[in-house]
């Protein structure tokens, strides 16, 4: 674990010293881009802070009910208002992404901007388009990230606030699964057991997390199980694919495909998963895998992307069929990275 008691003494300088403060997460902000970001926000407000917050593009329904989530704003919808955002910041904070291309169309202005900029993230490899990278890849989310730093500035104590604690919690149950894979430790649970002191009611955040879908999403799931999804269990790997004429099929709205990927792994031998969905003109693919394949690497070799040993993306310009081609073959080529075993 990276040591983080010598970030504590510039940030807090720089939160107490910075007149404008600018929260930013990625685009296609998930549970734990969001849940940073408004944990942030609640400490840095609760502290007598001026804080604002952005993204890149809009924020999925399922995270709409988080305290503080109606305050952020939305780059491609207010530009001006952005702009001017970005421009008269003093500090800005990026979370849960590093690489600057995870700003979308905010990132020539980010760049461009005056502000000291910080960087908040748990992924490997980060690239260096800041002035502080405060990054530790053993922790699960940037959530768990965010939360021990803010226990560390709080003098070892764990910030009280409701909304906070739900912030954490959803960025610690959204990159986990729920607690069923990623870099969770001891650690995770004691800090979860700290926010449940705050009267944080777990079960309703689940509820509104994982039961918050339309008849359509569910129809279009069990379409893409019956009729999208191919098994090989010669190379211990499933994949399903979805054209956008399926989707349309089903009235698909953004993030309805989120969370297909991992289905394929609750298959007896399969360690390896993996979804195709056609794009405007690109296929986005998303890896998940058990065990030791590291389906990052395979990522980041074959399809320009990365991202995390056991959950990764990346995308490929073709047709989906050529792609998937593509994707069989190179896979022949990797089968020796499952390692040994069941
Ligand atoms: P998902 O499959 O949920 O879209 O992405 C899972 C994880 O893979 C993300 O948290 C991110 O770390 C990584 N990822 C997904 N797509 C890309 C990509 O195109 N490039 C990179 N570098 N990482 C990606
Ligand atoms: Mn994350």
């Amino acid at each position: 674990m990276a040591d983080l008691s010598k970030y504590t003494k510039e940030l807090s300088n720089v939160f107490s010293t910075s007149g404008n403060i600018l929260l930013i997460s990625h685009i296609n902000p998930d549970g734990d881009a969001i849940g940073s970001q408004l944990a942030l926000y609640q400490y840095l407000k609760s502290a007598g802070r001026k804080v604002d917050m952005m993204t890149p593009n809009y924020l999925q329904e399922f995270l709409k009910w988080m305290t503080g989530s109606e305050l952020i704003e939305v780059f491609i919808k207010e530009r001006k208002k952005c702009r001017k955002l970005i421009q008269n910041a003093d500090l800005i904070v990026l979370l849960d992404f590093n690489h600057s291309n995870r700003l979308g169309e905010a990132e020539k202005d980010v760049i461009a901007a005056r502000a000291k900029k910080i960087l908040i993230d748990h992924h490997l490899d980060p690239e260096d388009f800041v002035d502080l990278i405060i990054t530790d890849a053993s922790k699960c989310s940037t959530a768990e990230l965010v939360h021990e730093l803010i226990y560390a500035l709080n003098g070892d104590r764990p910030f009280i606030c409701k909304p906070y604690a739900e912030a954490i919690y959803v960025g610690i149950v959204t990159d986990t699964g729920n607690f069923e894979y990623g870099a969770y430790s001891s650690r995770t649970f004691r800090i979860v057991a700290d926010l449940l002191e705050t009267g944080m009611e777990k079960e309703k955040i689940l509820d509104r997390i994982y039961n918050n879908f339309s008849s359509d999403r569910l129809r279009l799931q069990g379409f893409t199980l019956n009729k999208r999804m191919v098994v090989m269990p010669e190379y211990k790997t499933a994949y399903m694919y979805l054209t956008r004429e399926d989707m349309k099929e089903y009235n698909h709205v953004k993030g309805d495909t989120e969370g297909f990927v991992n289905m394929p792994l609750s298959i007896k031998g399969i360690h390896f998963a993996v979804m195709f969905i056609e794009k405007d003109g690109f296929i986005k693919l998303s890896f998940r895998s058990k065990g030791q394949f590291p389906s990052n690497e395979f990522a980041s070799l074959y399809f320009s992307g990365g991202g995390h040993m056991n959950a990764s993306g990346g995308e490929y310009r073709d047709t989906i069929e050529n792609t998937i081609d593509y994707f069989l073959k190179v896979l022949k080529d990797n089968i020796w990275r499952f390692g040994e075993g069941e």
